[in-house]
């Protein structure tokens, strides 16, 4: 029985037949009590679990909440830092929405909208009149219309020469498109550094000429019209004479002071459709389109020669600087750009060879006289190295005695195969080459050194010349080697005598004279070569300290058979009598020529009828004597 309703009976009933005679009633009493406390239990128990339950409830909540608190913050942060990262790309990024209505732009995007004044930005459209080219745009959205998730990425030009790379994307959100982001970029600086970079690699930095690339593009097109049009086209191409020359003695920066002017005066005579271009150094090479003849080729080339002639004045001086033209034609030449330039070029070669300052078209002739040119050269590259190279002495007779007054030293050039190569042939190669300085080395030792051998012999001092053109007489190594080798060999400057041509005419004068004087000073004499046969002017010919005038070999050519020839060099010989010179009449061929001169007064003559050139043991016994000399004079 319930141990409640056991008290209760026993506080309550006396009687215990009561309980005895209800025991039925009363177990049902004490289950209900036993089943009521078994109840009131388990609520108990429940309620105790609900509010265990309701207080970790409240737990999580608490940290849920905390959390997202912290989520929030986090969120914000992250906003913030995106909307940074948003205003800070560099880029200008616009935000569309599906109907092309601009719904977001960051902080450049505002800046790029007061920059260029425009206040109502509302579609896309706005963006039309800014542009160069309208319909690139238009066409760009006309593309997003067929295909709406389309990656575009391109460059747009505006008005105001600014230039925008874009990038379009499309803008999905939970997998739908809800519109477009484009970011712009500023390439201004870029484009220009690009254009910079593109005119550098097709001009000539010095004078803005188009370079060879750029000329060669240009022939090119040219070609591809005249053929069509059948037209003739022209390329020039035009070397300087005596560049080098300035660039040395003045500087780089007097040679590029040159060059210019060479440019500005090459462009007074060229026409708006000519192309001149630099080929670097002081080479240039010029198209002429649509040319009508030749002949009309040449008259243009023969003004800008006549525009080159005269003197530039560059760093206090006056300088000459010739040109020399080689031109090869389409479609007569060939009708390839890069050979039709490199036959002006050969062109040009035979102009040099042919003595500067001229013309020539390219013609077979001129590849094969390149060809034997070439191998010229550099056969006499080996010669020169190799010492093929000697000395003939030549005598020249003074007329009045007879006796032998002094040798020329002649360069000889006899190569391994026994064949000669006259030097009218390798000294013009060699002053091309840049190898006439170590000939003309070899041919000032060498007659220094013959002197010195002669100088030790029972004979009277002898006097040789040697003959320098003006490029070698221009150059310092010569001229410091021509002075150490009269001491190295111990003899005296009045043995040596200078044969310098008209050419030095052309030259700076004042500095030709100041060296002139100076080798004057060690006794060194001068005559004027080949006299009458180029630049001849009297006033040079006073102004420069010459000693004597040698008549070019022509003029006595013909003097028995032609009576206008006779006059010519009668007056010639005279000039130099006027002139207080020395006269020398060189080729002498026979005894008309001779008795002729000698009946002219010319002081000394030269020639195969007195003498050939020879080897110095062979010239040495016609030396005259000393003790004959002193014997004459006892
Ligand atoms: P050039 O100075 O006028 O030399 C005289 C030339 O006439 C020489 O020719 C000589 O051999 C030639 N000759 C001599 N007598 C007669 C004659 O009676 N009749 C004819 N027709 N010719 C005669 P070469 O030796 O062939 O020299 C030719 C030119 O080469 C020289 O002319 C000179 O300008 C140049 N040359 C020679 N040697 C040198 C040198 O060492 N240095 C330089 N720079 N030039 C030189
Ligand atoms: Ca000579
Ligand atoms: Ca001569």
């Amino acid at each position: 029985m319930h141990k409640l309703l056991q008290r209760q009976l026993k506080r309550t009933l006396k009687d215990e037949a009561f309980e005895t005679e209800n025991n039925v009633l009363l177990q049902s009493i004490s289950d209900a009590y036993s089943q009521n406390e078994q109840t009131l239990k388990m609520l108990e128990r429940s309620l105790f679990l609900t509010s265990n339950e309701l207080n970790e409830r409240n737990e999580t909540l608490k940290n849920q909440l905390a959390s997202m608190e912290h989520v929030q913050a986090q969120l914000k942060h992250s906003l913030g830092l995106l909307q940074a990262t948003f205003d800070s790309t560099g880029e200008i990024v616009l935000v569309y929405d599906l109907e092309g209505e601009l719904i977001s732009f960051n902080s450049m995007g505002k800046a790029f909208f007061n920059d260029i004044n425009l206040t109502e930005v509302t579609t896309w459209k706005a963006f039309l009149d800014y542009l160069q080219d309208r319909d690139q745009l238009l066409l760009l959205v006309e593309e997003l219309k067929e295909d709406p998730l389309k990656d575009l990425s391109g460059t747009l030009a505006m008005r105001d020469t600014r230039y925008f790379s874009f990038r379009s994307l499309p803008q999905i959100q939970e997998g739908k498109l809800t519109g477009r982001v484009w970011c712009f970029h500023d390439v201004t600086l870029q484009k220009q550094h690009e254009a910079t970079i593109q005119y550098q690699a097709y001009h000539d930095s010095l004078t803005g000429l188009p370079n060879r690339a750029l000329l060669l593009d240009r022939i090119k097109h040219s070609l591809a019209i005249a053929k069509r049009e059948k037209n003739k086209l022209a390329i020039l191409f035009l070397d300087l004479d005596n560049f080098k020359k300035v660039n040395d003695s003045e500087g780089h920066e007097a040679g590029d002071k040159l060059l210019q002017e060479v440019v500005r005066r090459l462009q007074t005579r060229l026409r708006e459709q000519d192309t001149l271009s630099r080929q670097g150094g002081d080479e240039f090479v010029i198209l002429l389109e649509n040319i009508q003849s030749e002949n009309a080729v040449t008259s243009i080339c023969q003004d800008i020669l006549a525009l080159l002639k005269m003197p530039f004045d560059i760093a206090t001086r006056q300088h000459y600087v010739t040109a020399s033209i080689g031109i090869a034609v389409y479609p007569s030449d060939d009708d390839n750009a890069s050979a039709l330039i490199r036959k002006a070029d050969l062109a040009m070669y035979q102009s040099k060879a042919a003595g500067k300052n001229g013309l020539h078209f390219y013609s077979h002739e001129v590849e094969s006289n390149a060809l034997q040119q070439l191998a010229i050269e550099q056969a006499l590259r080996k010669a020169v190295s190799n010492g093929e190279l000697h000395l003939e002495y030549q005598p020249k007779v003074d007329l009045a005695s007879m006796q032998i007054s002094s040798l020329e030293a002649l360069c000889r050039w006899q190569r391994p195969n026994g064949d000669r190569v006259s030097p009218d042939v390798f000294i013009a190669i060699a002053e091309q080459t840049g190898l006439i300085t170590d000939i003309g080395q070899m041919v000032i030792t060498k007659t220094c050194q013959q002197i010195a051998k002669w100088n030790q012999l029972d004979i009277c001092k002898t006097t040789v010349s040697i003959n320098l053109s003006s490029l070698e007489f221009q150059s310092e190594i010569l001229i410091k080697h021509l002075i150490d080798s009269l001491e190295r060999f111990n003899i005296e400057g009045s043995q040596l005598i200078i044969e310098l041509t008209e050419s030095i005419f052309m030259e700076d004068k004042d500095s030709i004279k100041e060296t002139m004087l100076m080798l004057n000073k060690l006794g060194i004499t001068f005559a004027l070569d080949d006299f009458g046969k180029g630049y001849s002017s009297f006033s040079y010919l006073q102004f420069l300290p010459l000693h004597y005038l040698k008549v070019d070999k022509a003029f006595l050519q013909d003097i028995q058979s032609n009576a206008q020839s006779s006059t010519i060099a009668k007056t010639i010989i005279d000039i130099g009598h006027n002139l207080g010179l020395s006269v020398i009449a060189e080729g002498i061929e026979d005894q008309f020529m001779l008795d002729y001169v000698t009946a002219h007064k010319c002081n000394i003559g030269q020639g195969f009828f007195l003498h050939k050139p020879m080897m110095p043991e062979a010239a040495t016994p016609l030396l005259p004597k000393l003790h004959t000399e002193l014997g004459d004079m006892l």
